[in-house]
């Protein structure tokens, strides 16, 4: 069990653990994506603002130096590589920054810079004088809370009297301490304790308030009211800062509670396509011709890497060994292992130390390699009821149109139901799916 009492669903089934409601699976999701994350996503859509106050000027900045940072607040996002703000940044920044001071929801998916974003609006915000806490940010888990406070430390490198606090279980708190620093990270229910019970923290004395990932935090039973709670402790002129991934309605309503006269800046993802990808079906016997299709496919594609997609995690463990068993390097993501456990085996498939990656979809949701050529469905995606899993396999194998670079997709047909199913994949996205032989694998190339 983690720090906040979650423990990992690995013990179960990849089929059970996705009946069972997304709850530890998101933060861990989430935390997976940071983790492999290294760099912006590309993201060719217009963000969208809306302003509170339709009549105020918009802002837009092209540069960090617009913004009149500190020196070495500057001086630590150069350090980060960092060139110019992301496109979300260019908006969110201005405002987070305006006096007086105004509320933001901002949305867009991971990888497009809001925590970079508000790291530097906190950094910006705490005054090193005052030896209390100034900037107060929530986030779902721990590990969560660590990587925002990892891009703190990061960017602060160079504003040394700025400090930072974990707020989570495990910090242990003495009665009657006050807290020094200017920066507070933790979870909702320590946060929410460190300011009432134990009155570490002065929640009146806040004048920023962050909440990430709010998609992740409603679907984490408790941390939705407990976020409501410390934002009534808090002042009414207090900075409000919200942030979400995705665009649900629950994500709205919660926002409505706790942000007062936002600003909203949108992003939206870029729609994956089936446009570049030739996708093909074979038909097999059973899992051990599905075995010798998958070899025989490897051995033609040399240069590509390949994501094998099985419904099971026992069926991935018996693929990927039968693989290595073959003498091919592969790599498997599996229900049972750590996050960091998986993060390791994306990176290594990243650099190409392995060219194949098996997986259940489970454990695959969200990653992107980008530099994918070849991706086989050993199992075909089916929803609950057994009918195709549209949505699934649009994720599988489709591309956001940035890439740009063409890719293959084989699907492994083993039953009349699966030959079904293919058929409805086909009518479904308007695309010939073609049936390719053992022999004339040419086709590929
Ligand atoms: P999000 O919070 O939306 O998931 P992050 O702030 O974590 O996004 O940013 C994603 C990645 O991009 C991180 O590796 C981060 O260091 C990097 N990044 C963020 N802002 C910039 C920028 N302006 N220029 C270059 N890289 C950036």
């Amino acid at each position: 069990a983690d720090i906040n009492g979650n423990t990992d669903a690995g013990g179960s089934d990849d089929e059970g653990w996705l009946q069972q409601g997304d709850r530890v699976d998101l933060a861990q999701q989430s935390l997976l994506n940071k983790l492999i994350r290294h760099s912006l996503v590309l993201n060719r859509n217009r963000v969208e603002v809306q302003q509170r106050d339709p009549n105020s000027p918009l802002y837009s900045v092209k540069s960090f130096e617009e913004l009149r940072l500190k020196a070495d607040l500057l001086n630590g996002v150069y350090q980060m590589g960092f060139n110019r703000p992301s496109g979300i940044q260019e908006n969110a920044l201005p405002l987070m920054l305006a006096h007086p001071p105004q509320n933001l929801i901002a949305q867009s998916q991971s990888g497009t810079g809001k925590t970079a974003a508000f790291c530097l609006a906190m950094l910006s915000n705490a005054n090193p004088a005052h030896a209390w806490p100034q900037c107060l940010c929530i986030a779902p888990t721990y590990e969560l809370a660590l990587q925002i406070g990892q891009v703190v430390e990061q960017m602060g490198k160079f504003c040394s009297n700025v400090k930072l606090v974990y707020a989570v279980r495990g910090n242990r708190m003495e009665k009657g301490t006050k807290v020094e620093e200017q920066i507070v990270i933790g979870t909702p229910g320590t946060v929410y304790d460190w300011c009432t019970k134990r009155k570490a923290i002065d929640p009146k004395r806040i004048s920023m308030f962050v909440l990430d990932e709010a998609d992740v935090m409603i679907a984490m039973q408790g941390h939705r009211d407990q976020s409501i709670r410390i934002q009534r402790l808090l002042p009414k002129e207090c900075q409000m800062l919200f942030f979400s991934a995705t665009f649900e309605d629950s994500v709205w309503s919660f926002a409505e509670k706790i942000i007062p006269n936002p600003n909203i800046i949108r992003l939206k993802r870029e729609e994956e396509t089936l446009d570049n990808i030739r996708q093909f079906y074979m038909v097999c016997k059973d899992k051990e011709e599905k075995f010798a299709a998958l070899c025989n496919l490897y051995g033609c594609l040399t240069i590509a890497q390949t994501i094998v997609f099985c419904k099971t995690r026992r069926m991935a463990s018996w693929l990927a060994e039968s693989m290595t068993k073959e003498g091919h390097q592969v790599g498997v993501l599996s229900g049972e292992m750590t996050v960091e456990q998986r993060a390791a085996v994306i990176e290594r498939y990243r650099q190409g130390k392995e060219k194949v990656l098996v997986t259940t979809n489970v454990c695959s949701r969200g990653i992107d390699v980008e530099q994918v050529t070849l991706v086989v469905n050993f199992d075909l995606p089916v929803d609950l009821a057994g009918q195709a899993d549209n949505d699934t396999y649009l994720h599988r194998i489709g591309r956001a149109g940035r890439f740009g670079k063409r890719g293959f997709a084989v699907n492994l047909v083993d039953s009349q139901r699966s030959m079904d199913i293919i058929e409805q994949i086909e009518l479904h996205f308007n695309r010939k799916i073609k049936k390719l032989d053992m022999n004339d694998l040419e086709e590929l190339d």
